[in-house]
């Protein structure tokens, strides 16, 4: 990148944190109004007038280029953190966005780019659909096209996302993406059963099955959405949005407790004291886990050991952060209508990501011979 261009982006992304801090103070202000089944549309087309939604893409297709490099990398950390307090239903639906974004980016063509910053112009919200429903999604060649068939079993605002990056497992070989308009509204499917938290989100599954596609649609090779360390790299981003739900919990219980006059008796000052900690833990883990993975010296193995195990401690200080607050509060904690008492159940909700002991596991036995290297970011 020319210099001129970069000081131009890096401007370019001062004044859109600026935006951004001034649109989470107003919406940080306001009471939660809208029952907790329906889609944060508000808030969406919100961030998506502020420009949030276009600042991702890379400066080549006119955005700041958030899903590319690592300063870019800083601000999309905000940015999901920020959305995460605000909802982490929708923090959910942006991370997935931002994930086909960055993966268009990473194996698509030039024209792949451009077709889905066009597409995305126009109708909005991506989702990554990559959970098998039953049957699973599979892809049939058929002359010069493709045929999918199955199920994606749970797809975020299946009512919302008009293209969605799926995998589809071919007759040999390993699963490829697929990128594919998702707006037939015949083909939702109500999903996996009501989850207890994360209602926002709108998770259903959707019916791929007769759909056919070119091969233009398929982005990069068989088994690129596997490769490492991109794979499981890309899973400090929703650990940045279950912080934002971490730091919501915290201003939350703190408020509880001040207008019940109760914030100064010694046992509540002192889980207020460790619920700091437990939010700092996990945002030191966060910080750790982005520069992790927008080092270029690192290993890949390094790289994705220390943002599995990130994934954990986040995991791990939400969970110890819903006790405390159940403790502090009593049964107001879990009163249904009650900010705390929603965020709570979203939160823990949200934490359940696929394949936890394996993270744990493997980044155990990749730290048992290996040192801890020195993160440069
Ligand atoms: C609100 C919400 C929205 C979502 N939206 C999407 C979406 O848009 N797109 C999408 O693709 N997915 C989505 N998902 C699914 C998500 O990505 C994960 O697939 C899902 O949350 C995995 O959770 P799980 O607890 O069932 O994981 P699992 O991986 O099944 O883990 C459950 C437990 O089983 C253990 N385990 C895992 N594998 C094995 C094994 N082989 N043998 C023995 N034990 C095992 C794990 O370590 C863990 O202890 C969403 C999930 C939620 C909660």
């Amino acid at each position: 990148m020319a210099i001129a261009e970069q000081d131009a982006c890096e401007q370019g992304l001062a004044v859109f944190e600026a935006k951004l801090q001034r649109l989470f103070e107003e919406w940080k202000a306001k009471p939660l109004s809208a029952p907790e089944n329906e889609f944060p549309v508000a808030l969406l087309k919100e961030l998506q007038e502020k420009g949030v939604f276009s600042a991702l893409f890379s400066i080549e297709e006119g955005g700041l280029g958030m899903c590319r490099s690592a300063e870019g990398g800083q601000y999309l950390f905000t940015l999901l953190r920020r959305v995460g307090y605000l909802s982490l239903s929708l923090g959910r639906c942006l991370e997935g966005h931002v994930n086909v974004v960055r993966l268009v980016e990473l194996y698509g063509t030039t024209a792949q780019r451009h077709v889905l910053r066009s597409r995305l112009k126009q109708a909005g919200l991506a989702g990554i659909w990559v959970t098998d429903g039953n049957p699973l999604v599979t892809l049939k060649r058929e002359g010069s096209s493709y045929r999918l068939s199955g199920i994606k079993g749970f797809a975020s605002a299946v009512k919302q996302v008009s293209l969605a990056l799926i995998t589809a497992t071919p007759n040999q070989g390993a699963p490829v993406m697929v990128l594919v308009p998702t707006t037939d509204a015949n083909r939702q499917r109500p999903g996996p059963g009501t989850l207890t938290g994360m209602h926002a989100s709108g998770t259903g599954a959707y019916d791929f099955t007769g759909l056919r596609i070119a091969p233009e649609d398929i982005l990069g090779s068989a088994g690129d959405y596997l490769r490492q360390p991109e794979f499981s790299a890309g899973a400090w981003r929703g650990s940045a949005v279950a912080l934002g739900g971490i730091d919501h919990l915290v201003d939350l219980l703190r408020q509880e407790l001040l207008a019940r006059g109760r914030a100064d008796n010694p046992h509540q000052l002192a889980r207020i004291g460790e619920a700091l900690i437990l939010r700092k833990t996990a945002a030191m883990w966060v910080k750790e886990a982005v520069k992790a993975a927008y080092s270029v010296h690192m290993a890949s193995e390094d790289v994705i050991s220390i943002i599995n195990l990130a994934r954990l401690a986040v995991e791990r200080a939400a969970l110890e952060l819903i006790t405390l607050v159940q403790r502090s509060l009593g049964l107001s904690a879990f009163i249904k209508g009650k900010a705390v008492e929603q965020v709570m159940r979203d939160l823990a909700t949200y934490l359940r990501q696929p394949a936890p002991d394996e993270a744990l596991t493997e980044a155990a036995s990749w730290f048992v011979h290996n040192d801890w290297p020195e993160v440069v970011s």
